[in-house]
């Protein structure tokens, strides 16, 4: 296969959302995990709290988590884990990997 058919076909090649299938989440309305717009921080906090509260039941919390952290998703709760949360994980990862 030449390079330029190798890199189209790696650009064709869609994410697995197989994992999605299991998710605890399904179903579920989609503004407990995004919340609403102007959301202040009193609501925002027990609204997390409850998304979190699903997450932790979720049998692919890590598939999920896993995925929010490899992808610019910037909102939301993802694994179980809100946007500052991501961010701190995702660094944590980069030094782990930049360490081995
Ligand atoms: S971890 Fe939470 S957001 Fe992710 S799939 Fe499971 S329930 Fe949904």
């Amino acid at each position: 296969m030449s390079e330029v058919r190798r890199q189209a076909a790696a650009l064709l090649q869609r994410p697995n959302w197989g994992w999605q299938d299991e998710a605890a989440c399904r179903g579920r309305e989609v503004v407990l995990f995004f919340g609403p717009d102007g959301e202040r921080q009193p609501e925002r906090e027990i609204r997390e709290r409850k998304a979190k509260t699903v997450c932790a039941a979720c049998p692919v919390r890590a598939e999920c988590l896993t995925y929010a952290i490899s992808r610019p998703e910037k909102y939301g709760t993802w694994g179980g884990l809100n946007e500052d949360e991501r961010s701190s994980e995702r660094r944590r990862r980069m030094r782990r990997a930049n360490a081995a």
